[in-house]
């Protein structure tokens, strides 16, 4: 971002009747290494910190619906060959991106420009990697790869999660291309490489807010950087009128309350400390793949899955299992079909102490009176959940099933 775009983007925000709080800052982040604050954000990215100690519970930033940028708010709208596109709901965030394409592409004459400029330039995104990539040959038999994996393979069916750069491409040929270019014949600037970028901005900073806006880019909302004990917190009405947006009111005739996306502190904060957000539950592959970054600590939601549904992981478990050495004789006291018995089976003691400290890999931690000491933080990343472990004594269980498909519906129920 240009120096001076932080200026344009605020003056920008006024006249939208954004409000800022005045114990707030929009700050660049210095190199991270000299300056003693704690940021979350990178040096040279952008960051939202406290001028002055703001107390719990405190508003800091009023952000009109009038302000964000959708497929309702953007001059998109109007394109005939736009509406009918935006018939397939599934595809909202490249629709969205299209709109921030077309948006770009109006230069001085959209009235998101100076919203616009404040993006940057380049993105980290799991998306521009091939499988011959650095970045995919780190990545290679964790989590992140297995994510990887999954969107391809959902792509390819008519599941509509997970996102390859084939199916932002598919978008781009099939729809977006010929919506834009008949609008903006000639155009050198409309090209894939520009909709691959709106795409990746749109899929790192965009939010649902309300069910008529839906996806959107929201100013000064999408600055705050992201981590597990967030000070701040995003709020918006999410009921409003499906028809015009405005807050519940009995005909569009009758003006309501302007609907405004808020930003609330959930914790006292001191001056100086960076105001953050929380993007979600995510573990830190999750955040690898969708913003490219990882946390340097473990996540709460930190945890070793498998997705069953998806077949080379399940005949990946299938694999395991099958040199599994895990036996258990069923008693009478315990049918291994039923579900409680299973249960019955876990140390229920450590899994309780465990449970308390929102710890759910199966490896126990160190249990010192009330005291809870994990000894494998850098390794949770290869630890198997509760889940995962049923999964295994279940199958263990129905051993010659293993290999077939039978035990399936077993897996589900875990
Ligand atoms: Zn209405």
């Amino acid at each position: 971002m240009a120096h001076d775009a932080v200026g344009a983007l605020l003056a920008w925000c006024a006249a939208q009747g954004v409000l800022l709080d005045d114990r707030i800052d929009v700050t660049k982040v210095r190199d991270k290494h000299e300056d003693e604050s704690a940021w979350q954000a990178e040096s040279g990215a952008l960051a939202v910190c406290a001028r002055q100690p703001i107390a719990f519970n405190d508003t800091i930033v009023v952000i009109p619906t009038s302000a964000v940028l959708s497929c309702k708010s953007s001059d998109l709208r109007h394109n005939a060959f736009f509406q009918e596109a935006l018939q397939d709901a599934s595809n909202d965030s490249l629709h969205l991106a299209l709109c921030v394409l077309y948006e770009q592409l109006l230069g001085d004459a959209s009235r998101f420009r100076d919203y616009l400029a404040s993006f940057p330039d380049h993105i980290h995104s799991s998306l521009t990697w091939d499988k011959n990539s650095t970045e995919c040959t780190w990545i290679q038999g964790t989590e992140s790869a297995r994510m990887l994996q999954r969107a391809a393979y959902y792509q390819a069916t008519a599941n509509p999660q997970g996102w390859c750069l084939a199916r932002v491409a598919a978008y781009w040929d099939g729809v977006g291309s010929s919506i834009l270019h008949a609008v903006f014949p000639g155009m050198m600037q409309c090209t894939w490489p520009k909709f691959l970028h709106a795409f990746m901005l749109v899929s790192s900073r965009a939010f649902i807010i309300n069910v008529f806006h839906g996806l959107c880019m929201v100013p000064i909302a999408d600055l705050f950087n992201h981590t597990d004990m967030h000070n701040v917190q995003v709020e918006a009405e999410e009921l409003v009128c499906l028809k015009c947006g405005a807050s519940r009111h009995k005909t569009c005739r009758v003006a309501s309350a302007p609907v405004t996306v808020d930003i609330r502190c959930i914790e006292p904060v001191e001056k100086s400390e960076e105001l953050i957000n929380s993007y979600g539950d995510l573990s830190n592959a999750a955040l690898l793949i969708k913003y490219g970054f990882v946390l340097d600590s473990k996540t709460v939601f930190e945890q070793y899955g498998y997705d069953i549904g998806y077949p080379e992981e399940r005949a990946e478990i299938e694999h395991i299992l099958a040199q599994c050495t895990i036996h258990f004789v069923p008693t009478d006291e315990c049918v291994p079909s039923s579900w409680d018995s299973l249960r019955c089976l876990e140390p229920e003691t450590m899994a309780s102490t465990q449970r308390l400290a929102q710890e759910d890999s199966v490896y126990p931690p160190f249990c010192d009176g009330d005291l809870v000491l994990d000894f494998v933080p850098q390794a949770h990343g290869g630890r198997a959940t509760w889940v995962l472990w049923r999964l295994c004594l279940a199958a263990a269980l129905l051993e010659h099933e293993v290999a077939g498909i039978k035990q399936l519906h077993i897996w589900k129920r875990i």
